[in-house]
């Protein structure tokens, strides 16, 4: 049982800020009940899901891995969570991140470091890391994630599990604890492909009361049925610009290897040339701490959360104190960061140029997905690094964001699983990219190679 695992391993891997016992068993407890009474269960009855601590649970501590929610308690579920309920999921706690969302490591989270199953002394990756952790220990079979630009990609590549980053709009962000609302989407860890099909296929629809940004897919909750690992003629791309400098010997290895079985599976693999990801990163970061600066703008110590005690009758310094207090250090960089571009004087010169840039992105996508049906990429740079390694430079850390962001930018889903190991045995996944709502075309892919 994942409770009995969770107790023999979670002190060294550290992956939830909250662990749910009590209500879990009360949940799967239900579920027997209904299963012996003869009711038809859905496929996900009585499984066991952690939840990234930015999804709302209705009761249930949502900190966002921040001291600013240190005590939150959502007066209600995200929809994600009433659909994981209405299924009849087990949902086993809370996942430890990077606070708010931000960061590669889960090193920025204000609870405690996650450590990397694989090796404790290295990252699990960011900022789903506790997901893709529980995940990868054994601990939950599925997790829910979210990923802004590859929060859910990256930790899946370092711990060597499978992630997937929906189409934006695939799935209602209505109780995700917004970072950008542009880009953040709500996706599923798994170990196999046929789990993160199903996962998905729980939280996908159209949620037209609450997140007027979700659509009904033409895949609707049909992608586990609809899973073939047929590859012939499947036209794949493998942008020259993602295989560069600064990709590791390991990681090019590994995916190029990949790419050689997929055409040994027939399907009919060339380079194309997808130049604007050299800008991928500043756009990225304008844009998303912009989106950030006005989102956490109701976090100030009055509506929820910690208020300072130091501030006396004095309003101003109440949400001051509160948030210089409240705030680990990256988010306060986000929040300058976004305010600076967003200011008067600099809006033209920073933001509408990042978002300019990011049609320009988009249309790129668009072109490329004219010669094939996926393109294949390395997810990071490198694999899992040690612990403590990059926190004093954030830039360096920003860095390692070169391959997956541009998915975020341009909307489209993007799919993460294992394809083998470097010389140190942590995990190296590869990435296909596909074109808005190819979630099924990124799933058979996958279910070929895995
Ligand atoms: N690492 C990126 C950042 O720090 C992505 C985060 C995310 O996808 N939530 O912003």
């Amino acid at each position: 049982d994942v409770f009995a695992r969770t107790k023999a391993v979670e002190d060294k891997v550290q992956g939830y800020v909250t662990v749910a016992e009590k209500a879990a068993l009360q949940q799967a407890e239900a579920v027997d009940k209904k299963r012996a009474a003869g009711d038809t269960l859905s496929a996900l009855a009585g499984i066991p899901i952690a939840i990234k601590d930015n999804i709302c649970t209705k009761g249930t501590l949502t900190t966002c891995a921040s001291k600013m929610l240190y005590n939150f308690k959502p007066p209600y579920n995200a929809t994600v969570i009433e659909k994981l309920t209405a299924a009849d999921a087990v949902i086993t706690g809370k996942a430890n991140m990077d606070e708010f969302a931000m960061g590669s490591s889960c090193e920025n989270s204000a609870a405690h470091p996650t450590h990397n199953p694989h090796n404790l002394d290295r990252v699990p990756g960011g900022s789903s890391g506790g997901s893709a952790a529980v995940v990868a220990a054994g601990e939950a079979p599925l997790a829910l994630g979210s990923d802004t630009g590859g929060s859910i990609r990256q930790p899946a590549s370092f711990c060597g599990v499978v992630g997937l980053k929906p189409t934006y709009g695939a799935v209602s962000r209505y109780g995700l604890i917004a970072f950008a609302s542009s880009l953040d989407q709500i996706g599923p860890f798994g170990r196999s492909i046929e789990d993160a099909a199903m996962l998905l296929d729980a939280v996908t629809g159209h949620d037209p009361l609450h997140d007027s940004t979700s659509v009904k897919t033409p895949f609707e909750g049909s992608l586990r049925a609809n899973l073939n690992a047929d590859v012939k003629g499947l036209k794949i791309g493998l942008p020259k610009e993602y295989f560069g400098e600064g990709i590791s010997d390991a990681v090019r290895k590994n995916v190029m290897a990949a790419a050689e079985a997929y055409k040994a599976m027939g399907a009919e693999v060339f380079e194309i040339s997808l130049p604007l990801v050299e800008y991928a990163l500043p756009i990225y970061y304008i844009l998303s701490s912009a989106e950030a600066s006005s989102n956490l703008a109701r976090f100030d110590g009055v509506k929820y959360g910690y208020r300072t005690p130091n501030a006396g009758d004095d309003i101003t310094e109440l949400y001051t104190k509160s948030r210089s207090e409240g705030f680990g250090a990256e988010v306060q960089r986000r929040i300058m960061l976004g305010t600076y571009v967003l200011s008067s004087g600099y809006y033209d010169a920073y933001y509408k140029k990042a978002r300019a840039a990011q049609r320009k992105i988009r249309e790129e996508f668009a072109n490329a997905f004219e010669k094939c049906d996926v393109i294949l990429t390395p997810v990071a740079p490198t694999t899992a690094y040690e612990i403590g390694s990059k926190t004093t430079n954030p830039l360096e850390m920003y860095a390692g964001d070169i391959c997956t962001v541009s998915v975020n930018i341009a909307g489209l889903p993007g799919l993460v699983q294992p394809c083998g190991f470097d010389e140190n045995h942590m995990p190296v996944g590869m990435q296909l990219i596909g074109p808005r709502f190819g979630e099924q075309t990124l799933l058979n892919a996958g279910l070929a190679f895995e």
